[in-house]
């Protein structure tokens, strides 16, 4: 599908951290819009994707000038608390467009001079390693959390045919961890894996979080089913893993190669 493009000059760019964030004092979102356009993302749902007019994943607005605007926002909100930021909730912060625009690491780099208490960086994108330099500056103040729904590739291309290949993904995090920057694989929503998974994330991360449609869509799969994502599991004769207990495979071929401190379920996996 092609991206259209469109720039916007922004009011303001921090939001309050709300319902599954409130663990953070607020949302970061350098674009509106996703090009990935995963079937699953909740927020198709959400009023900023129904009344664009355009199908989720075809438009993605740039967020033109944000690092000037963050830069004061930033400033005022941390005179008034501890500052957490989740990095981000309703886009990828890592774009393919990104690469050319650079609004994240414009972002990234008012954080390096005036760093917030945490920053929370959910990406499924490789363009992510760009940006090393700028997260070992943040130190223990940054993690970066890699969505890896699944080690199959061909899974991953059935759910989410845009989105970046399962193996740039996990090279991604042999770099982080390279680099010595927290990062975390974040297997969410849980789709069809191998059983040889877990043993390809042990020498990658220290940290893998697990979430499925049931445990995390903050409506107990409500969400997952008006998306019609069960249909995608019967197309390729899988549905048994769209279960509440599908999760339960994966964490004990995850137990046996990590410790119950490395593990995290739901929520507890994207706390600050
Ligand atoms: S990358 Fe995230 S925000 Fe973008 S479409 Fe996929 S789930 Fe939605």
């Amino acid at each position: 599908m092609k991206t259209t493009y469109q720039n916007k000059y922004p009011k303001s760019l921090l939001n309050k951290g709300t319902g599954y964030l409130s663990g953070y004092s607020h949302s970061l979102n350098p674009y509106t819009g996703c090009s990935f356009g995963c079937s699953y993302c909740y927020v198709r749902q959400m009023p900023v994707s129904l009344f664009r007019g355009a199908e989720w994943g075809s438009w993605v607005d740039i967020k033109r000038e944000a690092a000037v605007l963050f830069e004061k926002e930033l400033r005022r909100a941390k005179a008034k608390g501890p500052v957490t930021i989740f990095m981000s909730s309703s886009t990828d912060p890592y774009q393919p467009i990104e690469q050319k625009e650079q609004i994240t690491r414009s972002l990234l780099e008012v954080m390096v001079s005036d760093p917030p208490d945490f920053l929370w960086v959910q990406t499924r994108s490789p363009l992510a390693a760009r940006d090393i330099d700028l997260f070992q500056r943040l130190g223990d103040k940054v993690r970066i959390s890699m969505t890896v729904e699944t080690d199959r590739d061909e899974i991953r291309k059935h759910f989410t045919p845009a989105a970046p290949p399962i193996a740039a993904r996990l090279k991604t995090l042999r770099l982080l961890a390279e680099a010595d920057v927290p990062a975390q694989a974040t297997i969410a929503p849980l789709l069809p894996s191998s059983e040889a998974f877990a043993d390809i994330l042990r020498p990658l991360v220290k940290r893998v979080c697990l979430d499925d449609y049931f445990m995390g869509d903050g409506s107990g799969g409500k969400r997952t089913r008006q998306l019609g994502i069960e249909q995608l599991y019967k197309q390729i004769g899988l549905e048994e893993w769209y279960q509440p207990d599908a999760f339960r495979m994966v964490y004990e071929r995850l137990r046996a190669v990590f410790s119950e401190e490395e593990l995290f379920l739901s929520q507890k996996g994207f706390e600050p």
